[in-house]
């Protein structure tokens, strides 16, 4: 009785010993924390030569870069204004660094550039600003952003909020489509933001990260509507222009919504950046249909970034689950974890995942 029982410790100790050391062997060194399911996705996704077309890049280094040739992935490294956060606060630096990463990147990188909103009053705007854009052009860029600080934070002289329809811009538009590039626009926010809480939205969290961008409690405050409508003014008055509505077009509870707008603007098509777990929310029939009957027009995206002050094994660790998770959602019919839910995969055909994961960027932003 007692031999045996030192038996069963001596054995017990052994299997536990075994199992983390074949766990230890089974891990590659790149991706300390991934099984191998995420492996199996990482390797599927990789072999379509994937593009996300929205990134945002703050560092160049050898680490993030073997990622980006392990997947055979290329990113579209978007730039912004914002003077909420200090490192976004001035543009020129970011374009310098941003030219850079593309430059050393082996055709990993593009960059989707910007101009400043924020001198938006000066009577030399729209002129600085296609400057800018075009030295961009020059030096590679591929697309245009404009965000959420255009109708939701910049203000002109008598104080009403400047929307993306304002006169000032136009010329802008013209120029990008001018040059056949593309306009990429984040306007407005989730439903969320402008209440009321709802610690069960995918956005919630940010919002308790970014109460600036909170503006359920702000009187007066521009309604969702109304910024997107803007939005569509540009649309119908640029019909030239190829726009890209990030986030879902900025519609993430509504794929009638959004189907209505895909129908009604052939220049009109949209990234899943960040939004994804609002498609894992909905009826899993209905997204299916819609990513396959609207397959030119989705464009694959995460709004993953990687800081100047990241841990970058584990913004690395953190980018590839991301993309194993997509991968597995989109690609196939198995069970994907969703926060503590599981909602299973929607294997979309073969043809509709080369689209969303490669070439609509191709289309909807040449020279990517
Ligand atoms: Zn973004």
């Amino acid at each position: 009785m007692r031999w045996s029982r030192v038996g069963f410790v001596l054995l017990s100790s052994f299997v536990i010993v075994a199992a983390f050391s074949f766990v230890s062997l089974m891990r590659p060194e790149a991706a300390p924390a991934a099984g191998s399911a995420e492996q199996q996705a990482l390797k599927s996704f990789a072999a379509l030569h994937p593009i996300d077309v929205h990134v945002h890049v703050f560092k160049t280094d050898p680490a993030f870069q073997s990622m980006l040739e392990r997947l055979d992935l290329k990113v579209l490294n978007i730039l912004v204004m914002d003077d909420t956060l200090s490192y976004r606060k001035k543009l020129q630096p970011q374009v310098d660094d941003a030219l850079a990463l593309m430059r050393s990147s082996h055709g990993h990188v593009a960059l989707c550039t910007t101009f400043d909103p924020y001198t938006f009053d000066s009577p030399s705007f729209t002129a600085d600003a296609i400057k800018q854009i075009d030295r961009d052009f020059a030096d590679g860029a591929v697309a245009v952003k404009i965000w959420k600080n255009i109708g939701m934070e910049i203000r002109d002289q008598s104080g009403k909020y400047v929307m993306a329809d304002g006169e000032k811009f136009e010329p802008i538009y013209r120029d990008i489509a001018a040059h056949g590039k593309t306009l990429m626009t984040h306007q407005a926010e989730p439903n969320v933001a402008w209440g009321p809480a709802d610690p069960a939205d995918p956005s919630w969290s940010y919002y308790q990260e970014n109460p600036q961008w909170y503006v359920g409690d702000k009187k007066g405050f521009p309604s969702k509507q109304t910024i997107l409508a803007a939005r569509d003014r540009v649309l119908e008055k640029n019909p030239k222009l190829k726009m890209v509505g990030v986030h879902l077009g900025s519609m993430e509870r509504s794929l009638d919504d959004i189907a209505r707008h895909l129908d009604r603007y052939p220049n009109f098509a949209i990234d899943t950046a960040g939004r994804m777990e609002y498609l894992m929310l909905m009826p899993r029939e209905q997204v299916r249909n819609f990513l396959i009957r609207y397959q030119d027009r989705i464009l694959y995206g995460t709004d993953l970034d990687l800081l100047a002050t990241a841990n970058v094994a584990e913004t690395v660790t953190e980018w590839q689950s991301t993309y194993a998770r997509d991968w597995e959602f989109l690609a196939t019919g198995g069970l994907v974890r969703m926060e503590d839910k599981q909602v299973q995969g929607l294997e979309l055909p073969r043809a509709v995942l080369e689209k969303i994961f490669r070439d609509n960027a191709r289309v909807w932003i040449p020279g990517i």
